[in-house]
């Protein structure tokens, strides 16, 4: 019979340092303290769309095998930072052309 309180990463017993996977809804080793040691099975991150804390094994992180969500974030965030840096070049362009104008 499976124990119910194991990480749903490494399949050890878990302990009050835990969260609980938002794109599998299982739980998984999480230092809620910096200031503790403790075991990371996972990661936290805001998400822009909602403006929440969200939860992400490593499972379903991609870091222990492929999986499709590690991939849709980071194509998110890189387009995201695509966007800024063209923003910011055409605001310096505006503004050379200011410059040269007067
Ligand atoms: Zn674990
Ligand atoms: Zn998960």
């Amino acid at each position: 019979m499976m124990p119910d309180d194991v990480c749903i990463v490494c399949a050890e017993p878990l302990t009050e340092n835990r969260a609980t996977c938002n794109q599998c809804g299982a739980d998984f080793h999480f230092a809620l303290r910096i200031d503790v040691p403790a075991k990371d099975c996972g990661d936290a991150w805001i998400d822009d769309e909602v403006q929440a804390l969200v939860f992400g094994c490593n499972r379903c992180l991609g870091r222990m095998e492929p999986a499709g969500e590690r991939r849709r974030y980071a194509r998110r965030e890189q387009t995201g930072a695509r966007a800024v840096a063209r923003a910011r070049r055409g605001r310096r362009a505006r503004e050379a052309r200011g410059d040269d104008a007067s």
